[in-house]
């Protein structure tokens, strides 16, 4: 009964893009730019976890903790599995009761109304880091103040922009199912509850106000931005460095180190390779917890229909040289 959003499935093929190589610098200019954004990226985790011990037995509880950690997977696999896997690309089919769970899920992480989201992604596919892409971190350039200032682009400012992406023709299979359509809508209505769920929590497990007012520091302030900040990871973390084993046409990689944080979303480059494959974490040992999750909710009979890598298909997508160094 859901349609299938046919508007996911143009993969790399439309050549509106130079090929990426063209526009690289030379190898130690990149360097610079890569260890710029890995410190913009790391910085802000680092600095996290140093708070913590420094919070502990006033600011901070096992509470806080552990809310923060729920209500991170929560929505950080409502965005992968749901808004991602499912919404964008259509990687399965799932029940009525399961496409509306996870709706709300992705709803539940803050980055904004499910429809736009999908739309913007779908046009991220179409467009990845050429003209068009909504929010490249190379929007401005290669040299490092333009990479600063695509950071910050494709952090935040890029939601503001005034150019937005047309909803009508990147995502008509989404406004068509009504429910879907309203919990849209209703974005602000699943912020508050996103927001107040942790405080109203943590003020009820231990019957204080400080108790809410920690767990809401950390379990909906500081959750919601890592969580923003692990996603948009993926938008340029993952368009700068990482292994290419596979073919495609910008430059998406395979990230080890935030496959984790970033449920499994950080096999980038396969992702590219393949958009509408429900496991991007294909090859040996690489986690992946939402292809986990999905293969949960296939075996409970909630999600059918699911594309999962086939040996062939992955070979089909390998570079040319198929002895990939392990
Ligand atoms: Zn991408
Ligand atoms: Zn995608």
């Amino acid at each position: 009964m859901t349609a299938s959003p046919d508007v996911a499935h143009d993969a790399p093929k439309a050549q509106e893009t130079p090929p990426p190589s063209a526009t690289l610098g030379g190898d130690s200019k990149r360097s610079i730019e890569q260890i710029t954004l890995l410190m913009f990226i790391t910085v802000p985790f680092v600095a996290l976890i140093a708070a913590i011990p420094l919070a502990w037995g006033w600011g901070v509880s096992w509470l806080d903790l552990a809310l923060m950690v729920i209500m991170y997977y929560i929505g950080c696999h409502g965005i992968t599995i749901g808004f991602h896997r499912y919404f964008t690309h259509g990687s399965f089919k799932a029940k009525r009761p399961l496409r509306i769970a996870l709706a709300i899920a992705g709803s539940l992480a803050v980055e904004g109304p499910l429809v736009r989201w999908v739309a913007d992604h779908r046009k991220h596919h179409k467009f990845s880091d050429a003209e068009g892409d909504p929010h490249s971190p190379w929007r401005y350039g290669e040299t490092v103040p333009a990479l600063m200032k695509g950071l910050w682009w494709a952090h935040i400012a890029w939601m503001f922009d005034e150019e937005q992406t047309p909803q009508q023709k990147y995502a008509p299979d989404l406004i068509k199912d009504s429910a879907v359509r309203t919990i849209s809508r209703q974005f602000v209505v699943w912020t508050v509850v996103s927001l107040l769920l942790p405080a109203v929590i943590g003020g009820l497990v231990t019957w204080s106000w400080q108790g809410a007012a920690t767990a809401f520091f950390w379990a909906s302030l500081v959750r919601v931005a890592l969580l923003h900040h692990v996603t948009w990871s993926i938008n340029s973390i993952c368009h700068a460095v990482g292994k290419r084993p596979f073919k495609s046409r910008d430059r998406s990689g395979n990230v080890w180190w935030l496959a984790v944080l970033s449920c499994g979303e950080s096999w980038h480059n396969l992702h590219h390779a393949d958009p509408t494959c429900a496991r991007h974490g294909v090859m040996k040992g690489q986690l992946d917890s939402s292809a986990r999750i999905i293969r949960w909710f296939e075996k409970l009979g909630w999600a059918y229909d699911v594309r999962w890598p086939s040996p062939d298909r992955i070979d089909s997508r390998r570079k040319e040289a198929p002895a990939e160094a392990a």
